[in-house]
């Protein structure tokens, strides 16, 4: 998954260390397990998902495998929760009114089985916005995406989308998204933030026609971007802001700069009923604080 924050080789390789990875993983998986049984016995769960709010799920790939209980998960958010485009989410989320359950979708890295998933998620109306790196788009050197897919951590077999099937899921509905050019780390002082935000913005703007695309930093995390990050990504004219930061807006931020937009983590290799709880969670939890850029990214 390459939006988890990187670890040393050191510590991945190391025997102990994956031990404690499994060990760690397992207490978690059963943590939630309980967490998921007692919200649904005591309707926790329904009553938090029903919560007036603007919430945004940020997933990677649907491959074919994960399509079922992908679907199921939409089977059961439908009953509770309103879907809107992610555009009109970031609208919500800035100038209201939020007076309903509204969940939003996003993929990032712009793999290919999206493809695969835009068409369950028509099923139930749904659309996203795909965030997406310019630099890998329609790569077809082998080297060059052997060394991006080590870079990047990737396991599954997903390739990336090419310029043609991004354009395909615009006309079913769904949008497209900054992710930067090279999914790099923008908290760094080194990083080249004009060619990362700035160029990344430009090509899609030439390719897709998108004059002010959204934005989501790579990793997500606030360590992975910089007060001057920010800035260049509201300089360039981009339409929002987005983390991975867990969470959800209960009340209109009044402008789009002082908008952080959350987004909660959605993976099928977990269970259903654990990305449930997971986003129940974060609706219960949500507070008008939800909007602020936490330090050291507030201005
Ligand atoms: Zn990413």
């Amino acid at each position: 998954m390459s939006d988890q924050e990187p670890k040393t080789s050191a510590r991945r390789d190391s025997p102990l260390a994956a031990a404690r990875a499994t060990l760690r993983r397992g207490f978690k998986h059963a943590a939630v397990e309980f967490l998921s049984l007692g919200w649904r016995i005591s309707r926790r769960q329904d009553k938090a998902l029903a919560r007036p709010r603007v919430q945004i799920a940020v997933l990677h790939h649907v491959e074919i495998e994960m399509r079922r209980a992908f679907a199921a998960w939409l089977g059961e958010l439908s009953k509770v929760c309103t879907f809107v485009s992610y555009s009109q989410a970031v609208e919500r989320a800035i100038h209201g009114p939020i007076d309903k359950p509204m969940l939003a979708f996003s993929f990032d890295d712009g793999f290919r089985s999206c493809l695969g998933a835009a068409e369950v998620m028509r099923d139930f109306g749904a659309t996203a916005c795909h965030f997406i790196n310019p630099r890998i788009v329609d790569e077809r050197d082998p080297e060059i995406i052997r060394a991006w897919r080590t870079r990047l951590r990737l396991r599954h077999n997903d390739g990336h989308m090419n310029w043609d099937e991004l354009a395909s899921l615009i006309d079913l509905g769904h949008e497209i998204g900054n992710h930067s050019m090279d999914h790099q780390n923008l908290g760094l002082p080194t990083t080249d933030l004009a060619e990362q935000i700035i160029r990344s913005k430009h090509i899609i703007t030439q390719k897709l026609g998108i004059a002010h695309p959204h934005f989501a930093w790579p990793y997500g995390s606030i360590a992975r971007f910089s007060i001057d990050a920010k800035r260049t990504v509201y300089e360039s004219g981009h339409a929002s802001c987005a983390s991975s930061l867990r969470g959800a807006h209960v009340e209109p931020a009044g402008s789009t700069e002082r908008l952080c937009l959350r987004r909660d983590h959605t993976w099928f290799r977990l269970p259903v009923h654990h990305n449930l709880v997971l986003l129940a969670r974060s609706a219960q939890r949500a507070s008008p604080a939800d909007n602020h850029w936490p330090a050291p990214l507030s201005d």
